[in-house]
This record gives C-alpha cells, structure tokens and sequence, in this order.
C-alpha cells in the first residue's frame, strides 16, 4: 500500500508466516512439505523493510511508552501497534488429557509432531467433529487408518452448516468407514499397556494409538487484556479494526467486530477473515481509512467434496436447497424473517462465490429467487474486476510460487 516506515513482526513461533489450512489437509496428509506453506520467499521480508523477530513471545504492551516487551527483555517502540494473536486450541478439561499421545493440531510444530505420531499409528480416536476433527478423519482413512469421531453435540460441524449439511457430512464419512459417535462426551482418558483409552462415561470406551483433539479454540487475548484494552469475545475493535487504544489495532481470529451485515458485533475463525482484515488496516495506516464490512467463508476439503460456508445460518427460519445430496452436489440457503443470511454448498462452486457477493454487496435475495433453479445467481451478482474480496485464497498461493 505504498507504507514507507519500517515494520516489526513477532511472532512466539520460529518460522516466518506461514499458511495454516493445509496443516490439517494436505501437509497432515504428506503430500506437500513445509516449504509449500511460506506465505512468501525468505528475502521478500527484507526487500520490503520487514524486521522478523521470531521464536521470542511479546510479554507486555506500554501503551504511554508505545513500547512491546519481548520476553528475552528487548524493547520494541511502536507508532502503530497491530495485534494478530489468534486463537489457542481449547484443551479437553479430562483427567488423563496430557498423556502423551494426546494431540492438538494449530501450528505447523504440531502437524508435524503429529505425522511423526501417525506413521505407526493403527488406530486413531479424533474428539471433536468440527472442521479438524473432520478433515483429519478424511486424511486418516486415505492412509486406512481405524478412524473414530467423538462429538459432544448431536451431529458433526454444529457451529458452521445446518443440519443437512451436518447430515451429509455424516453420511460421507460413515461410507468411508468411520465410526462417528454425536451426543458424546469425554470423561477421562487412560493409558492402558501400550495405547490409549478414550472413556465416554456409560457411552463406552475407545481404544487408541493416537488422540486428536479439535474441541474449538480460545482468542488469544492475555496481551491485550493485561494492557487494559476493551475484551468482549475477544480484542474489541471498531470498523476499522481499531481497539479502545487509537494507537493500537487487533485482527484475524482474536478481534471481535461490528459487522453491517450481521448487525452485531461477531469474532470470525477464518483465515480469510484475517488476510482481509490485515489488507483493511494497512491500508489505514497507509492514509486511506478502510472499514472492515463482509460475511465471513471457509472452505473445507473432505473426500472428493468441497465445503463451502459463507455467512450464518444462526436464526435462520426458512431452508432452501438447491441440487440433491444424493448427487454430491446441492447448495443450502439460509433465511431469516425474508432475509438471506447465508449459504452452504457442497460442490457447487459458482453459487457459493454469487452468494459471497450478494451477502458483500448486500444485495436483496428472496426465498423464491434462491429455490429457482433457472435463477441464475452468477449472472445476478456478477464477478466485477479488482474487488478485493473476490480474490480467490489460491491467488495467495499462487503468489508464494510465483
Ligand atoms: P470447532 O470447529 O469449533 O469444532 C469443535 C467441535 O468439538 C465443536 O462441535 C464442539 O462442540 C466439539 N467439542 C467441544 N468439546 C468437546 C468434547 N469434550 N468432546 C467432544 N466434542 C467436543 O473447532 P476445531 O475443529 O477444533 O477447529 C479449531 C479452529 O480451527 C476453528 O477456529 C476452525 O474454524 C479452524 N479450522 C478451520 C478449518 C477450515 O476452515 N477448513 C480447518 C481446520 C481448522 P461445542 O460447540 O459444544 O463446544
């Protein structure tokens, strides 16, 4: 964006950024290795006056100082401070839960603990049946492993598609011989001899090589918190992804927002939430104010199937589907007192990128539109150039290999 002053990165990791999606997909899988994951080349932070400061957390903020604190005790002055802590992986509050052989998967350090772990592993019990929990099963049964999913709720990605999605999901998974067990809860977790016990109460007991946990993730807000910034589901920001402090900024998995569309303040868990909120306020510190203002969309690869969500489905009173599950290809839309609120699609690509557009330009859809198959929702809302959040995620990484 044309940002003359120098730039500071920290990170408490010790590799340079790095992309997180194929961590639980192709990298867990072993089809590409990390240098397929850098966002850019070594000497792009360089060329572009990007000081790294990795494998060192930041301890403290002074906000009348505008100074960080490292923990090796370096100092590191700000004019404008951007937080981009993320998320943790929550932990399974169980007796037995740090045994070894009890796996999280949120950093490349992890994932490849994690596929050491694997090489030998025969039978795999995964807790959680959100995305992790799912893709990592979908990984696990192409290298035929005995895969079994524990969720607590009553069906798989409670938090991120309704239920035909959910149902769907399911009914994929079990064909591909995994063993899903919904309204599950952990109770403890035993070592016994060799391998492992996962205990569900009077639900029964699974034996395991490996325990994958994916039981969802806590923002990262101590920093923040212990600087007496505003904390309300996380780092409070305004449109501008500003925090209570002028000087300072939060974005990615640990904000919290105003967001137009939803009408309400929402904390997003999706990577590409983080890119186009990190493009949103560079370009304010840049000189050109930018309102951060769209749906948020994840994707999911499971199987030959591609998940795609974009907005909610959270009051939703009205369901219209397009296409039949039977077929593996059909798009689900949601809405709320008339109005669209969101979409999820299996395999349906185009409708999923119209509907990112219409919820982004908040444009009008009704019921009846979205159950006409010959209402063509592409030529609706049509792709215009350069808007930014068309940009396909892929386009990042053709950039890396660029
Ligand atoms: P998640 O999507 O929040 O799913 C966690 C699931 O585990 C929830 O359904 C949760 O139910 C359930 N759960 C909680 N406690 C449990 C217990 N004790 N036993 C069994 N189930 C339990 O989180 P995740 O799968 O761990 O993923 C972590 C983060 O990575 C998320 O932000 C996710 O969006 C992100 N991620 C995204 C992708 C993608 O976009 N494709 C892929 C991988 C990871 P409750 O709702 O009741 O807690």
């Amino acid at each position: 964006e044309g940002y003359q002053g120098g730039i500071t990165l920290i990170s408490d990791e010790p590799h340079a950024p790095y992309q997180r999606p194929p961590l639980s997909k192709e990298y867990l899988a072993g089809k590409c290795g990390a240098d397929w994951l850098w966002y850019r080349p070594a000497d792009f932070y360089k060329r572009q006056n990007v000081r790294l400061v990795l494998g060192r957390r930041a301890v403290s903020i002074d906000r009348n100082a505008r100074i960080v604190a490292l923990e090796d005790g370096e100092t590191v002055s700000y004019e404008s401070l951007v937080l981009a802590t993320g998320c943790a992986p929550r932990r399974l509050p169980v007796p037995g839960a740090d045994l070894p052989g009890v796996c999280y998967l949120r950093t490349l350090a992890d994932a490849s603990a994690l596929r050491e772990r694997l090489r030998i592993a025969k039978r795999v019990v995964v807790v959680g049946g959100g995305f992790i929990g799912l893709e990592v099963a979908a990984v696990l049964r192409t290298q035929c492993k005995h895969v079994t999913v524990i969720e607590a709720q009553d069906r798989v990605l409670p938090r991120v598609v309704g239920p035909i999605v959910s149902q769907f999901a399911h009914e994929v998974h079990a064909a591909h011989e995994v063993q899903i067990a919904t309204g599950v809860g952990v109770t403890a977790i035993r070592q016994n001899g060799e391998s492992l016990e996962v205990v569900c109460g009077e639900r029964g007991l699974y034996p395991a090589d490996v325990i994958i946990v994916g039981v969802g993730v806590i923002p990262e807000i101590a920093l923040a918190s212990a600087a007496g910034l505003t904390i309300d589901n996380g780092v409070s920001v305004d449109e501008f992804c500003r925090t209570n402090d002028p000087n300072i900024y939060a974005i990615g998995d640990c904000a919290s927002h105003p967001n137009p569309i939803y009408g309400r303040r929402v904390r997003f868990e999706t990577v590409q939430n983080a890119v186009e909120q990190g493009r949103a306020v560079a370009r304010t510190l840049s000189g050109e104010p930018t309102e951060y203002a769209q749906a948020a969309w994840v994707w999911s690869d499971q199987y030959q199937y591609r998940f795609q969500m974009v907005g909610h489905n959270d009051n939703a009173d009205e369901t219209i589907m397009r296409g039949d599950p039977a077929k593996g290809s059909f798009a689900v839309f949601y809405f709320a007192n008339g109005v669209f609120i969101g979409m999820n699609g299996v395999n349906r690509p185009a409708e999923f990128a119209a509907c990112r557009r219409i919820l982004n330009r908040r444009m009008p859809l009704s019921a009846a539109q979205a159950a006409d198959p010959t209402f063509d929702l592409v030529a609706y809302a049509p792709l215009r150039k350069r808007m930014e959040f068309d940009r396909p995620w892929t386009q990042v990484k053709r950039a890396v290999s660029a």
